[in-house]
């Protein structure tokens, strides 16, 4: 009987063009994203998923919980409630691989999640190591914490408020930029914090 988990192994390797093991840099697929009225469209989720060895349902668990916000899969895209930067997709995707794909050991891709008990564990293929998976703080807190009052943020504008501020969001946080246009990224210090709603001042 043919081990599932090792014929697929070998339909994997049998995909790869390079030897591996030849410390050759693996590169994490350009993400593809638009906005498309109050959602945002990742185009090539199942690309990234397959790249990392990894089920689309765990990335976008992982993204969603990042962006702060609620999503589905649908077919090879995930889309997501409310609009995002492409940029803050691939952020998410940096931190998906760094905690759940990427051996620390030998800085491999060719990595595989394992349960040890109830603990996570990413066994590298390449050098045999084995890591817990890094638990992440909860991504929620830790945009509260950049929008202490007092704190310094860079932010992108990216539309304007009726009364004519610049409207930056983050997360679940909408923060309000006196003066700010769209497409500009601004420093700001916060004034005031009110639930999710951010009021700053221009800083510098
Ligand atoms: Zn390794």
């Amino acid at each position: 009987m043919v081990d599932p988990y090792e014929s697929l192994l070998k339909k994997a390797y049998e995909q790869i063009t390079e030897p591996s093991g030849t410390g050759e840099r693996f590169t994490i697929p350009e993400v593809r994203s638009y906005i498309e009225g109050k959602t945002t469209v990742f185009e090539n989720l199942t690309e990234l998923a397959d790249a990392f060895r990894r089920e689309k349902e765990h990335v976008m668990k992982f993204l969603v919980s990042e962006l702060g916000t609620a999503g589905k899969i649908d077919g090879n895209r995930g889309i997501f409630n409310g609009k995002f930067e492409t940029s803050q997709i691939a952020n998410g995707i940096t931190n998906y691989f760094n905690d759940y794909v990427l051996c620390s050991e030998c800085g491999r891709p060719d990595t595989r999640l394992v349960k040890d008990d109830r603990i996570l564990l990413l066994r590298c293929d390449a050098c045999g190591s084995h890591r817990p998976v890094r638990k992440r703080k909860a991504k929620s807190e830790e945009p509260a914490k950049l929008f202490e009052e007092g704190k310094i943020v860079d932010v992108h504008i990216q539309s304007v408020s009726k009364r004519g501020d610049g409207v930056a969001r983050e997360g679940k946080f909408i923060i309000y930029v006196p003066g700010g246009k769209p497409g500009q990224t601004v420093k700001i210090r916060v004034t005031r914090v009110s639930g999710s709603i951010v009021f700053t001042e221009r800083a510098a």
